[in-house]
């Protein structure tokens, strides 16, 4: 552990050229994150006040449903009470948009999320409209979407709002500097870079039509991958010392992908793989961030985590907005 800008941070050694690129570990970020909404609800729980989430989640996508049992898992050890309202995969656009009315009309319930992809034959630009502004704590609606664009306040989706956390955590610049995110995606490369414009940071979006993306990537301080391809981000795309933010979640299931994606470092996730099957990665090759970036965020480890952290902070906010304890929306 080293001291750097007031905090502890993990480095990471390279012996064979001696860099060394500081470690932004999500969890610790996280576990801050929650700490502080867990005691802002116990404080609220002596005005007889307990914030609820209620989480839908239709039909039986495995990994839905363990991004939602993670998030009513997180609810319990922050004190904030949870609904899991688990739907069959017959459900109807119709029927969830009364599940949803009912929970906008319930006083009880403080915030509302609708667990994606949904169904195929489910409208999910319509489920998401219908979610009441004041409660949609994923920052997807319309509502909440042209409010941040407009710099005013708004539920943020909670990985990027997590991200800027973390880059505050770290005391890493933003003001003045160029940030490049690529991705622009609703929930994570869209915001991520309204949030960044906000901190004055000069921002660039690249996406799968930008030509030359090495040439742009190359050129940012902050560099903040949310594409969705494994290391698609390689030493040409890093500029030396930049902040590199790997929001990509990829499993790779073939030993030669792991080989290519870890180089010499292969070996632990290759036990992973032989013990699970799969090996989750990110967006941005490890070894090659190591060597060039100044930070970057593991994965896992890194952003993942706080996107938890951040629905309970949006979810304690929608609770003390509603009752007039906070000036949101
Ligand atoms: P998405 O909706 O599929 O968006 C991917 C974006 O990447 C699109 O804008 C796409 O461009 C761009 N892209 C694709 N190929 C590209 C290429 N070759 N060069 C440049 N840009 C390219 O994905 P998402 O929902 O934003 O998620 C992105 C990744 O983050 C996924 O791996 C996801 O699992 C992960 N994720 C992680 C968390 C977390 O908590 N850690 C949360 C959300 C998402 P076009 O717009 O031109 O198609």
């Amino acid at each position: 552990m080293n001291f750097i800008e007031g905090r502890f941070c993990t480095l990471i050694q390279n012996p064979k050229v001696a860099e060394r690129a500081v470690l932004l570990e999500g969890a610790v970020v996280a576990n801050q994150i929650k700490e502080t909404v867990k005691a802002e609800v116990q404080h609220l729980s002596t005005r007889n006040i307990v914030p609820c989430l209620a989480a839908i989640r239709v039909g039986e996508d495995p990994a839905s449903a363990v991004y939602v049992r993670n998030k009513i898992l997180a609810c319990a050890e922050v004190g904030i009470r949870s609904e899991h309202h688990a739907l069959p995969e017959s459900t109807t656009t119709e029927q969830l948009l009364d599940l949803i009315q009912t929970l906008n009309r319930r006083d009880d319930v403080d915030g509302i999320l609708t667990q994606l992809p949904l169904p195929k034959h489910v409208d999910e630009t319509v489920v998401i409209e219908e979610i009441d502004p004041g409660k949609d704590v994923d920052g997807f609606h319309p509502v909440n979407v042209g409010r941040l664009s407009l710099g005013r306040s708004a539920f943020v989706p909670c990985t990027p709002a997590g991200i800027i956390e973390l880059l505050d955590y770290y005391h890493v610049p933003i003001r003045g500097v160029n940030a490049c995110v690529v991705g622009r995606s609703q929930i994570v490369g869209r915001p991520m870079a309204q949030l960044l414009l906000q901190r004055d940071a000069t921002v660039t979006i690249c996406h799968s039509r930008t030509k030359d993306l090495a040439a742009i990537t190359r050129e940012a301080d902050i560099l903040v991958a949310a594409i969705g391809r494994a290391g698609l981000i390689g030493a040409d795309h890093i500029k030396p010392g930049a902040t590199v933010i790997d929001v990509g979640m990829n499993r790779l299931t073939e030993s030669d992908e792991i080989r290519e994606m870890f180089g010499d470092g292969a070996e632990k996730r290759l036990e992973v793989l032989a013990k699970r099957g799969s090996t989750l990665v990110g967006d941005v090759k490890p070894v090659a961030a190591m060597e060039i970036a100044g930070r970057f965020t593991p994965v896992p480890g890194g952003v993942g985590l706080l996107t938890v952290a951040m629905l309970m902070k949006n979810t304690l906010t929608a609770a003390k907005a509603r009752r007039g304890l906070s000036d949101m929306l």
